[in-house]
């Protein structure tokens, strides 16, 4: 049986992703992941992969944290390599859209961002260097900005998505070829969400011993802008509208960890994270709880030889 997470309502609008992206240096030497040239797109529901999009998503962060301990480059290269898969797979995550609170961002003479944000420590930035931040490698005349009868558009050289004013103007940006992220926000994001699920296990493994509702890790979620729809077909349904991919994982990891049915839990054997039927089922896969029986057989019987 798919385990499903109990997500209420459905994703009122699809994200987008590229079928190939690839790693670039800009000119400040930051590197970002980017749609390829040739690259087309597709469009999906998030909803719809919510719990592989979780658990791909938590990989990253995994694999972050055990590159960091590392001199080899082998770990890194992994990672990379991860995260360009989780890419094609998923898309990039939004971050100009979830990093601050403006809504349109496109035009806004400054942003004011959210606390705990992955950009940066600035609590306020210039409006144009900020949306430069996502789009250092467009070339001039890709992506143009301007103003027409006191609102503004924005112009894109290819025929990515447009929503006329339907969504934030800042969307028909982070659905253009020319929307590129860079790498280390989106590890560190991943990382933060490994570190909370960490927090959380520990914290679940002696919640005999709690007395007082314990928030973990306070002040990092910041869905400041999701909205929603009530819809109608043959029943009636929440139509949840994100700002971001980021803040859709960041919801879809809220109802993972707080679901009555299935439960996120780490591996007893090889530690990856996934998703269990009930607090009984320790192991991710039968290889893996098949692996820890023989070892667990295998220790008895070095045990036994010891003692004779
Ligand atoms: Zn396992």
């Amino acid at each position: 049986m798919r385990r499903r997470i109990a997500l209420i309502g459905s994703f009122a609008t699809d994200w987008i992703r590229y079928n190939d992206y690839e790693y670039k240096e800009s000119e400040s030497g930051e590197i970002y992941i980017v749609p390829t040239a040739e690259a087309v797109f597709s469009m999906y529901n998030p909803f719809d992969v919510a719990e592989d999009l979780l658990i791909d998503l938590m990989r990253i962060g995994e694999q972050a944290i055990k590159a960091e301990g590392q001199a080899t480059k082998r770990y890194n290269e992994e990672l990379k390599n991860t995260i360009l898969i989780f890419a094609k797979k998923y898309g990039l995550l939004g971050f100009i859209s979830a990093s601050v609170y403006n809504r349109n961002i496109i035009g806004d003479d400054s942003v004011m961002f959210i606390e705990n944000n992955h950009i940066g420590k600035e609590k306020i930035m210039d409006g144009t260097k900020y949306v430069n931040l996502f789009i250092p490698l467009a070339e001039e005349g890709e992506i143009v900005i301007g103003e027409y009868k006191n609102s503004v558009y924005l112009g894109k050289s290819e025929d990515s998505p447009k929503f006329y004013g339907k969504r934030p103007v800042v969307m028909d940006l982070i659905f253009s070829r020319f929307y590129s992220e860079q790498v280390k926000w989106i590890i560190d994001f991943a990382k933060m969400i490994v570190s909370h699920f960490n927090q959380l296990l520990m914290y679940r493994n002696s919640s005999n011993y709690l007395v007082e509702n314990v928030t973990i890790m306070a002040g990092q979620f910041h869905a400041e802008k999701i909205g929603f729809t009530i819809n109608q077909l043959d029943k009636t349904t929440i139509a949840w509208q994100f700002d971001s991919l980021k803040t859709t994982i960041e919801t879809i990891y809220a109802f993972a960890v707080t679901d009555e049915k299935i439960l996120l839990n780490r591996c007893n054997h090889c530690g990856n994270v996934f998703i269990a039927n009930s607090n009984r089922e320790k192991y991710c896969n039968p290889a893996c709880r098949n692996r820890a029986n023989v070892k667990k057989s295998r220790s008895k019987k070095a045990d036994q030889l010891e003692e004779r």
